[in-house]
């Protein structure tokens, strides 16, 4: 069975809805560690179904159609990552990514185009725009709409 974010994110839901039901339990033995052992089951389950959340998001955008560029950044924050020990942190919104993101091509869904003042056209995310548009003078930045047309903005 091929897993997709779908699947994780379904995982997550019903790990989030027995933390709901964990959380209505209540009426049990008045003495022992009941409740104390119930907290440490809720909290558990509240942790697995985040984790699923950020595994399904992860996987997301390794399937995405990609952006291509020869490494990769903050998909909000573009050119603010460090990566150690195989994990990539953005160092302004301190999202975290668990591969080493400046070492692979970018693979974040391509939602840009830009033609540079010689017209060659380039198609790259979000996070790679913030980069290009400071970095290249007097290009044309086009949104790409869901049909793939440019929207000039
Ligand atoms: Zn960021
Ligand atoms: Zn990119």
């Amino acid at each position: 069975m091929t897993v997709t974010p779908a699947h994780l994110h379904d995982l997550a839901s019903r790990a989030e809805a027995l933390t709901t039901e964990a959380l209505t339990l209540g009426g049990g033995p008045p003495e022992g560690d009941y409740l104390a052992v119930v907290q440490q089951a809720v909290e558990s389950l509240a942790r697995g179904a985040e984790a699923l959340r950020r595994a399904a998001a992860d996987l997301a955008e390794l399937q995405a159609q990609p952006c291509g560029m020869p490494w990769t950044v903050c998909p909000e924050h573009g050119n603010t990552l460090s990566s150690s020990a195989g994990i990539s942190t953005c160092r302004v919104c301190r999202r975290t990514w668990h591969y080493d993101r400046l070492g692979r091509p970018c693979r974040e869904p391509v939602t840009w185009k830009v033609i540079d003042r010689a017209g060659t056209e380039t198609r790259m995310c979000d996070g790679h725009v913030l980069g290009a548009r400071a970095a290249v003078e007097g290009a044309t930045f086009l949104r790409l709409d869901e049909g793939g047309a440019g929207v000039r903005l």
